[in-house]
């Protein structure tokens, strides 16, 4: 018996290689590969079977058996030996096949004169897509290098296989997801929403042909149009409707001054004069710039060099003739984008009607492509580490972005919950559609403002869609986030002049710049705290850097003039730093006094109370504040003393704990009591239960994210408030950890509609 050493079967991929790459039909080379590893590991026969539609097995090649049973023979997957590796993915080897129960004789091949078998699966992308046996006279036991060896050779003939010219790539996807592997992977959760369709893979490398140029004068000729063709799209695409305002035009924006970075041109250019094409001259500096991206850990220069990327990507397409998209074939009506990264404008070449979704095997929440696919309403995972080495064209897949999941040809009954689960949530939106015009008010007659957060000025549109009273958080940040650089009074005076316009006088309340923490400025150099959530943050920094602040609260007079103006400030510990805040304000309400412009008609201040200390300060701060809104993200952080970042033990503390429900209760009885609103503006207020019970402490507002309106509104106009908070006092004194099981027992009980 010849056992197959190492060397062996290196020789025989090498030969593999060069009958592969050799000419021929698909057929042809199969028939020569077949014959190849028959005589190399000193088999009597060698035999390649095909997965065909439906799940079937078909021999395509083989050299041994009887040649007339080439495309007869075909098995069941689970049928035979053959059947049997494919069912399980793995390989089989027997020294005495026929006495093996799942031997399943077919006459046509001739096959009953050898003995010993042994075969593995050709996989492609986790998925088998054929099997390649070897079959002996003797009773010949294989070795385990030799399974190994024939596993190789299945893996570089998994290429040929797939390559479609056996078979259509079409047929080796098997249209009703029932594959042999389905898998689940898990990633970052970028953007939420859940798409159900086939991948599409994105691929943008284009191979170069020509690396040396005859005449530098026309390769710089052929970049500057390419570089005029692209920026001709880009005006193309701010023309679009969907493009005249947002965070994801400034992204495009930033990305329109790349065409125009000298740097990056002239380093080009000199490639170019050394004698490469325009081609070979972008792809060279593009792989300098990729190099150093991979040293680079700032996130915010990695972006900036991930738009490099997409740009270099589109100039070789333009470079080589082709327009992006319309090269790329027809999109299924239902994509599954899938990419390594993306840049913020290739997003674009696909039509967002037919995206389901996105994933990435990179990204970060902050990136552009994530910002440009929330705008876009498209569900993102990022960090699907391997995605692209597991999934093939055409796959069915199911992208779960709220529980940043992804499901590669998942079975019946994964797609059955998600088809119901997509269902359901078009239902209830239609349901909470038609609540949109009626007022939040319990059963027993209390009236909620329920209020909306923001961040984006895409998020306006949801103000009116989903009937919320005004936006009760207006998060300033975010857009300072996505630029390279802090926008100056004008930029910003202007956006908030937008938002305060899309509100139609339903009331903004804009919290002034509130990062720090988890949001880092890009264009500041932050500290390197160990404890971030507890470091200069926020108000902290606002209050160090008046220019900023200032600056701030003049946009936001200048866009509320002749309007109502509310503002907010973040991160109040004491009542000193409101006072001080104010002081500032009132400098810059002066300063638009002196310069003649005109006032808002009403400005009314207030503070967020998030750091406990300020509860023990309410008397003295109720008189010098218009409002008050609990953010109860960063009180519980504090309150509990647990890292709301830290996933080990941001869930080990529930808001709905006797702590923090006992803290919120007294500061709303003081408020009350004061005749100053008070509002809770953190998540805890967009989810029902939660809701409920905030209503029993006494708060009569609650601004929450779009979504969560209609099933807060639900739930609120289902409630009887006057039992709960009676049921609420006897509550509070319990010892108990969390009071949730008890609180939906009373909300199951009292049909509360959670
Ligand atoms: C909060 O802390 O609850 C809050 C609303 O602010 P942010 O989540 O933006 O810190
Ligand atoms: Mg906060």
């Amino acid at each position: 018996m010849a056992a197959a050493t190492p060397s062996v079967s290196r020789r025989l991929l090498a030969r593999l290689r060069d009958v592969m790459a050799g000419g021929g039909s698909a057929e042809e080379r199969l028939d020569k590969v077949v014959q190849l590893i028959a005589a190399d590991m000193v088999a009597e026969v060698c035999s390649c079977y095909v997965m065909r539609a439906g799940e079937v097995l078909e021999l395509f090649a083989t050299e041994g058996l009887k040649k007339d049973a080439v495309h007869k023979t075909r098995l069941r997957v689970g049928e035979g030996l053959v059947g049997d590796v494919a069912a399980h993915a793995r390989p089989l080897a027997l020294a005495d096949a026929q006495s093996h129960p799942h031997f399943a004789y077919r006459p046509e091949t001739g096959e009953e004169i050898f003995h010993s078998l042994m075969g593995v699966p050709i996989i492609r992308g986790g998925r088998v897509v054929g099997v390649l046996v070897v079959q002996n006279r003797t009773q010949r036991h294989y070795s385990d290098e030799e399974i190994e060896t024939l596993e190789t050779v299945a893996m570089v003939l998994a290429e040929l296989v797939a390559s479609g010219e056996l078979v259509s790539r079409e047929e080796l996807v098997p249209v009703d997801g029932n594959a042999l592997l389905p898998l689940r992977l898990e990633g970052l959760r970028l953007n939420g929403g859940v798409g159900i369709g086939v991948a599409v893979l994105h691929q943008p490398r284009i191979t170069i042909r020509r690396l040396v140029a005859e005449d530098p004068e026309i390769e710089l000729e052929r970049l500057r149009l390419a570089l005029t063709s692209i920026k001709t799209a880009l005006d193309e695409l701010f023309s679009r409707p969907e493009m005249r305002d947002g965070e994801h035009r400034d992204v495009l924006e930033t990305y329109r001054m790349f065409t125009e970075d000298k740097g990056w041109l002239s380093r080009i250019g000199e490639a170019i004069r050394t004698g490469l094409t325009a081609d070979a001259a972008v792809q060279k500096v593009h792989e300098d710039t990729r190099a150093r991206m991979s040293q680079v850990t700032d996130p915010y220069l990695r972006e900036r060099l991930h738009d490099f990327e997409d740009l270099a990507n589109r100039l070789l397409q333009h470079l080589a003739g082709e327009g992006g998209p319309a090269s790329r074939g027809e999109l299924p009506a239902d994509a599954i984008l899938i990419a390594r990264t993306m840049g913020p404008m290739e997003l674009f070449d696909y039509d967002p009607k037919r995206l389901r979704a996105l994933v990435l095997e990179e990204g970060s929440p902050t990136m552009h492509v994530a910002i440009v696919a929330r705008a876009l309403d498209i569900p993102v995972v990022g960090r699907c580490k391997e995605v692209l080495d597991k999934v093939e064209v055409l796959d069915p897949v199911i992208v779960d972005g709220d529980n940043a999941q992804v499901f590669l040809r998942p079975p019946d009954d994964i797609r059955d919950i998600f088809s119901d689960a997509i269902r359901q949530r078009q239902q209830r939106a239609a349901h909470y559609a038609r609540l949109k015009d009626l007022p939040a008010n319990t059963r027993d007659g209390e009236s909620v403002r329920l209020m909306m957060n923001a961040g984006l000025l895409l998020d306006m549109q949801h103000l009116h869609d989903s009937g919320a009273d005004g936006i009760g958080l207006y998060r300033t940040e975010l857009p300072f986030m996505a630029r390279s650089s802090l926008p100056d009074v004008d930029a910003q005076t202007q956006l908030y002049r937008k938002i305060l316009d899309q509100a139609a006088g339903k009331p903004v309340v804009f919290r002034s710049l509130d990062v720090g923490g988890d949001k880092i400025l890009p264009y500041w150099n932050p500290y390197d705290e160990d404890n971030p959530a507890l470091g200069w943050r926020s108000i902290r920094i606002t209050l160090d850097r008046p220019a900023v602040l200032r600056h701030q609260l003049r946009a936001l007079l200048r866009a509320a003039s002749g309007r109502e103006l509310r503002i907010m400030f973040p991160m109040i510990a004491e009542v000193a730093e409101l006072v001080q805040a104010r002081r500032v304000l009132d400098l810059e309400i002066e300063h638009e006094r002196e310069s003649g412009n005109q006032l808002p008609v009403a400005i009314k201040v207030g503070t967020m109370l998030e750091v406990p200390a300020l509860a023990f300060q309410l008397d003295a701060l109720l008189p010098l504040v218009d409002f008050v809104s609990i953010g109860s993200n960063d009180l519980a952080q504090f309150l509990f003393a647990v890292d709301r970042g830290n996933p080990r033990i941001s869930e080990r503390y529930d808001p709905l704990a006797p702590a923090m429900l006992s803290f919120i209760k007294s500061v709303a009885d003081k408020c009350k009591a004061a005749g100053v609103p008070l509002s809770v503006c953190g998540e805890m207020a967009g989810r029902p239960l939660e809701a409920m019970s905030l209503i029993a402490c006494g708060v009569h507002i609650l601004s929450v994210s779009s979504p969560s309106i209609g099933p807060v509104k639900t739930m609120i106009r289902s409630l009887e408030v006057g039992p709960l908070r009676a049921y609420l006092a006897t509550l509070l004194r319990l010892p108990d950890r969390s009071l949730r099981d008890k609180l939906k027992a009373f909300a199951i009980d009292h049909g509360v509609i959670l």
